[in-house]
Formats: C-alpha cells, structure tokens, sequence
C-alpha cells in the first residue's frame, strides 16, 4: 500500500493512499481498513491527489516588486517576512501584528501556528477560520457538557431508533457513510426528523421534515423541549442527577406552544408534533448538526436549545443516543484544540485561566508574564486591519477573500495592511494581494495528525516531499530563527512537533499524552482523552460524568429572537449559503481539479420554481442578487425541496460573500450570520457572458465511482 493518509477535504476524512513515482503523486489507492469510512470516498475524495502533481502549484515564494508578485529565493522571501513583522512591532508593538489560519492544517502546525504567534512574533492575536464555522457549536457545548468535543461516534447511529438532522445538508456535506447510517436506520423502522429550509437528497419521503423559517432554530427547539414535558417524557430521574438548570430552559420554552412556533417559524404545528412525539417516545436519538443553525447571530442561543432538547430526555451519554456537532473542515476539530485560537492554549485550555497558563508556560520554557493574553477574532481582526490597528498578518491555508463576510470590506482591510505574508499552496485570491507568498504543502506532503469530527486522532503519513522543498514546519522554524526565538521551534518533522503536543496536553482538557504516533498506526485511531499508553481513548463521552468541575450538565434558558436584519419589502428573500458536494470551503483546491469543476463549473443560485416564476427568471437565464452590501449576477436552479422564501447560494467562489454581512457576529462564539441574510432577487435584462454553458445538477450525491 502507498502512504497512508486522509482526504484534505470534510472531517469524515476518509483514508487513501497516495502512490507516488520518482517523488510525484501520480494516483491513490483506496483504504480499505481505514478508521470509520473504510474505503469510501466521495467524488471529491477520488480526485483529492490531483491538487498534488497540480500545474498551478506555487514551486519558488514570491515577493511584491513594483506593484508585482515576482519570483524569489526562500531565504530572500523569509528575510522579507521577518523584517516586515519585526518592523511593525518595532515601530507600532508586537499587536500590530496577527496570523490568521485554516482548519485543513495539521495538529502539529495547528500548535505550532499559536505558539509561533505567542512566542514569536509575541501577539495575542492569533486566530483560525473555524470562527467561521465550529465556534458557536464548540462554544454551546463548552458552556453545557464542559468539553468541546462531539460526544457520540457515529456508528451509534446504528443503535439508534430516531436520528435528528439539524441544519446539515448531509448529501453535499457530509456524503460517506453518514447517509447510508441513516438509510440502515429507516430500514429498521426507525425515523428521520430534519430541520431545515432545504431538503438535501438523503431526506426521504418517510422522513419528519421541519421546513422552518431560517432564523428560527431556537424557537423549534424550545417548541419541542415544550412538548416533550407536556408528554410527561422528561427523563426526570438523569435530569436531576446528572444536570442543573432545567427549570429555566423550561420557563424559557413555555411560549413556544406548537402555534407560537408555526406562526414564528412556519412548522406545522401538527409537524412540530409529530416530532416531538417521535423524540418523546424514543430511548435512543442521534441528533446530528451542522452550520445551518450555528452561522448566526444567535448561533450559540440555537445549539445550546438543542442541547436542552437532547438532555431533557436523557439521550447524551450512553449508547446508541448522542448529540454531535459535524465539523466541517478536515481538522476543524484538532484545529481549535491546539492553540490557534484567541482564547486558548493548547490542549483546550484557557489563555484567561491562570492555572492553565502556567502549566503551558512551565511546558514551554518561558516566564508566565511573557505569555499574551486574549486576542481579537477572525473577523474582528479583519476589522482591525481596515481600521489601521493591525499592519501585519501571517496567513495560513485560509482564503479570506473567499471565505470571509462581505468581501469588499474584506479586501479594503486587507489592501490596508502594511505587510501581508500567505502561506498556501496555490496563489488564492488572497495570496494575489500580500507582500510575500511562501509556497505550503499539500495534504500528501506533510506527516503529521488531525482529529476527526468525532474526536478520533488519525495519522497521516507523507507520500511525497513538498513541492517547493519546505513544508510549514520549516517555514516557522525558519521565520522563529530569524525573530531571535528559534529554540522553541527546533523541530523537523511532524511527528516530533506531535511527542511535544502531547507533554503539554498532559492533565489539560484535551488530553492526548497517552496516543503515541506508532498507536495511530495500528488500528482505527485513538478518540481523545487518552491520558495514559495503556488507556483506550473514550469514543463515548459523559458516560458517567460531564466535564465541569461538578460533573453535571447544564441545561440554560434561550429566549428566541428574530435575526439582526429583518426582511422587507425591498428585501422580502433570505439568502442562506453552504456548500455543494464538489467542491470545499474557497475552492482554492477544488476549483483548480477538472472533474469537481466539470460537476460544478460555478455558483448556481437555488430558487423554489414557485419563486423564480413569481419574480419572473427565465429558465436558464441569469439572476441578479442584492443585499445591502452589494449584488452578484449567477445562475440560477429550481429546487422543489427549498422553502419559498429562501435563496441558496454556495460560498465556493468569491461571489456569495458579497452579500453577507461582516457586522452580524454572534455574542460569545463571535461568528459571523452567513445563514440569514435579506436580498431581493430579479431576473437580468441582458444577459452577461458566462463562463460557461455547463450548468451543474442540483444536490449531487456520491457518484457509484466514489462510493467503495
Ligand atoms: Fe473527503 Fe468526501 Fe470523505 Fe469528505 S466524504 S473526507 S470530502 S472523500
């Protein structure tokens, strides 16, 4: 078999092989023994390698000449680097500098990328893109269960009677093995219950589909948590053993009758009822969630009334029930475990917690004092660097002129920015704008480990040398040597970065001191905590106890409340964005590979038929989108399964996020609202020129070449 690794791309992450000849990646294998997913793979997973042998590869860094990016040597381009950063912090203090990172990286240049930003470059601000994505979930269930990590493996679905799909467009997001769960889950006579705007191919006739208004999560969950203690199906006996604070989220609910909620959310109230009955009368539920209730102002309010809903009737903590978040980037789950984040040391703990950075400053060699403290978000730093507060960046593997809210003040922040140094693989979008590109690895180039989206630590081993000689490891280790403070980056390879990972995660939350990397070879991987080499990892978590000081969960009160910008007559449409199976996150990988572009060539605008023909679009024509920060002219789809009322638009190309907003950010997780924004919708008069004539099938699912 060739190198073993995962998919660069969701965090089911399937394992392959790369083959390799002569130093090039010339094809993968399937896996037939990898953790969970065994072998499958998506259409997107088949042509992953493609990105590695890729002719728009970036093979030599680059430097801004004249108005020019022009090739340069590595150590001319890390000269300049260093002195753009040393001199901002010179002349304006170590904050006028920020990194900015992805969810794809590594675990160990995830913990490299904070601890550089810390003791490096000595800024607070060091933050990763799944602010954008997991921060609300990871938040919610911090606040409630005290570990931020899905509790449930998924093959639990296959003890389960009912499965709840919350804001998941499963057939695009998440295609291998989860839908075929859920398949096996209604042959044994189990139900579905789906809650969302958009009916994804996985939902089925027979499933219980809670269309609801988008924005109105909360107001669904706590109508369901209602109906349930009017069932008398609380599970009144783990409630008061195992939780506190029931009675609020009760009295938080008590107006959401089944009428408040059709009025509010447009369900049913006989729907609402049928669901709740299904979750009253089953043992055991799986509820699964992803981006569509936590990309909101209220993001955290929503997960936090769905974690009411599956702790009132006790189906966390044993077998065959559960509540998980799906993360969605291939290590979203290890990235913010590790220390890219603002508000966190690695292993989970906190950069507010004295106790905590003490520990990390004795595991780090350093005086406490030197340790900064919280720093600013993703987004927010955008804003800072519009505002002229942050000079400097560092950015790994994120594409914020893709991925980022509202792009035009994205760009005017980043075009503000004295010095702006990428590190990606191919020249994105926002690579075209900085000072220095420096050339990062691609998925097979890099040893190294992630986690999955169910908390299991999976090795991947490198198949081929990186393509311009230096992988992310040496890149910091280099930029550390020139800033004065190389000896805490003395580390060559990943699974060095990986032993030093795990000393510091010792005691700490996320504990992963006893998974050593010839472990992670053996078998189906480790599920953290696993403090000791003799322990087995904790697939299940909250058996016994949860992770606060006094073991119990908390239930919370959340009081539903309507998004930030209503619609209006002008703007009487939600436009909510997400993703199409063909390509990830920016599609600074997927849209360079001809078969993901071929199945999806560009954004393609998903209208109700009944919609598009009230509003007047011609079938195959264009459609122009407006919010009150700007419009897009796409093509546009019918889709039956899409309520009336709402515009789908995937966010795989610098178009959709025009229209979102970069002042909408959720109190606590501070993400942005990417899931309600108001826009009006009218067809083109004179139809712009296309790209092209190829108009890609709604909803594709797994093809029969990527399914095992
Ligand atoms: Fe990759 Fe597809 Fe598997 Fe996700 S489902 S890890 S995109 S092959």
């Amino acid at each position: 078999m060739a190198a073993l690794t995962h998919c660069p791309y969701c965090a089911l992450n399937c394992g392959l092989g790369l083959r390799e000849e002569r130093g090039v990646v010339v094809g993968f294998d399937r896996w037939k023994g990898s953790p969970l997913t065994r072998g499958a793979l998506c259409s997107k997973g088949v042509t992953a390698w493609e990105q590695m042998p890729h002719h728009d590869r970036l093979l030599r860094p680059l430097v801004r000449r004249g108005g020019s990016l022009v090739e340069t040597s590595w150590e001319t381009a890390l000269d300049a680097a260093t002195a753009g950063f040393a001199h901002l912090a010179a002349q304006r203090g170590p904050e006028a500098n920020a990194v900015l990172s992805g969810g794809s990286l590594t675990n160990e240049v995830a913990y490299l990328v904070g601890k550089f930003a810390r003791l490096a470059l000595r800024t607070p601000h060091v933050d990763l893109n799944g602010r954008m994505c997991m921060t609300s979930a990871g938040a919610a269930y911090t606040q409630a269960f005290g570990v931020d990590r899905a509790p449930t493996p998924l093959a639990e679905l296959n003890r389960a009677q009912v499965a709840v799909v919350i804001g998941a467009n499963l057939s695009s997001t998440f295609p291998v093995v989860i839908p075929s769960l859920l398949a096996r889950l209604r042959r044994r006579g189990g139900r579905v219950i789906v809650v969302d705007p958009r009916a994804g191919r996985f939902v089925t006739d027979g499933d219980c589909w809670l269309a609801l208004r988008p924005g109105t999560d909360a107001a669904v969950a706590n109508g369901l948590l209602r109906e349930i203690a009017r069932r008398g199906a609380l599970d009144e006996a783990f409630c008061a053993d195992r939780t506190t604070g029931l009675g609020e989220a009760l009295a938080g609910a008590e107006s959401w009758t089944p009428d408040a909620v059709e009025a509010t959310a447009d369900v049913p109230a006989a729907r609402l009822r049928e669901a709740a009955a299904l979750l009253a009368g089953a043992e055991r539920v799986v509820y699964l969630h992803a981006r569509g209730a936590e990309q909101q102002v209220t993001g955290v309010r929503n997960v936090r009334a769905w974690l009411n809903v599956a702790l009132s009737r006790g189906h966390v903590g044993r077998p065959g029930c559960g509540i998980d978040m799906l993360t969605g980037q291939r290590n979203g789950q290890g990235g913010r475990e590790h220390g890219q984040r603002c508000d966190q040391l690695p292993s989970g703990r906190s950069i507010e917690n004295p106790d905590h950075r003490r520990v990390v400053a004795k595991r780090w060699d350093i005086d406490e004092d030197t340790l900064p403290g919280r720093g600013r978000t993703y987004v927010e730093l955008l804003a800072d660097a519009r505002a002229g507060s942050v000079a400097g960046m560092l950015l790994l593997s994120t594409n914020p002129m893709v991925s980022a809210p509202d792009l035009a003040h994205t760009a005017a922040a980043l075009d503000n920015l004295e010095h702006l140094v990428v590190i990606d693989p191919f020249l994105s979008e926002t690579a075209q704008r900085a000072t220095v590109v420096l050339p990062g690895t691609a998925f097979g180039e890099i040893e190294g480990t992630i986690t999955s989206l169910e908390g299991r630590v999976l090795r991947c081993d490198q198949a081929v040398p990186p393509a311009a000689g230096r992988s992310e490891i040496d890149v910091l280790r280099n930029l550390a040597n020139r800033l004065g403070t190389g000896r805490w980056f003395r580390h060559t390879r990943g699974r060095d970065v990986f032993d030093e990972l795990r000393r510091v995660s010792a005691g700490g939350p996320v504990d992963y001191a006893g998974i050593t990397w010839e472990r992670l070879r053996d078998g189906d991987g480790v599920f953290w905590p696993c403090p000791s080499e003799d322990h087995p990892g904790t697939p299940l978590l909250h058996t016994e106890s949860f992770g606060h000081p006094d073991g119990r969960a908390r239930f919370v009160r959340v009081d539903a409340s309507p998004p930030p910008e209503p619609t209006t007559a002008e703007r009487p449409l939600v436009l909510t964005t997400g993703r199409v199976l063909p390509h990830y996150l920016s599609g600074a990988q997927t849209r360079r590979i001809p078969a993901q572009v071929a199945l999806s060539p560009e954004p393609v605008a998903e209208l109700h038929p009944s919609t598009a023909a009230a509003l007047g679009l011609a079938e195959g024509g264009l459609a122009r989108i407006t919010s009150s920060r700007g419009q897009v002219v796409v093509a546009w789809g019918a889709n039956r399964r899409l309520r009336a009322d709402t515009v789908f638009l995937p966010y795989h190309w610098p178009v959709a996020n025009r229209l979102t907003a970069a002042d909408q950010l959720d109190p606590t997780s501070r993400i942005p609202n990417f899931k309600v924004t108001p826009v009006h919708v009218g067809p083109v008069a004179t139809a712009p020129a296309r790209p092209t004539d190829a108009r890609p099938p709604l909803d594709r699912t797994t093809t029969a070449r990527g399914m095992a």
